[in-house]
């Protein structure tokens, strides 16, 4: 293999590479507001001008967690179920919020009986968006 010449700012970013990205790491701590909005501004870029590569990844995501995925899906039809319901209290399981939910799955039970009891024992249940990236 060939050794590709690098130009004087790569060899700069190599060699202070550790000491940027604690600035960075710095930063980030002290300005968390702008931060959102830069990996916002970032993921929207990516999304309209590799939305090839997005679909991509999200094929290759679905595939791979294929299992989980289908559980998903079938607990958000349970949920919407006319008889018989399932049963989750709609807020944060942390903070009590009733805003930005998503379904938690600390398990993922074969079937839908299955998915009940985990209901009942608390496998399954909501967090809130700012929970969610907590943990
Ligand atoms: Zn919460």
């Amino acid at each position: 293999m060939e050794t590709k010449e690098l130009n004087a700012a790569q060899k700069y970013y190599l060699k202070n590479k550790e000491k940027k990205k604690a600035y960075n790491r710095e930063w980030v701590k002290a300005n968390p507001e702008r931060a959102a909005a830069s990996r916002k501004k970032a993921m929207k870029k990516f999304l309209t001008n590799k939305r090839e590569r997005f679909n991509e990844l999200i094929l290759r995501n679905y595939y791979k967690n294929k299992r989980q995925w289908m559980i998903r899906r079938r607990t958000n039809y349970m949920l919407k179920q006319a008889n018989k319901p399932l049963l989750i209290k709609y807020q944060c399981l942390h903070c009590e919020s009733k805003e930005n939910l998503q379904l938690k799955f600390n398990t993922y039970p074969e079937n839908s009986l299955g998915i009940r009891e985990a209901v009942i024992k608390g496998d399954i249940f909501y967090v809130c968006k700012e929970c969610k990236g907590k943990k």
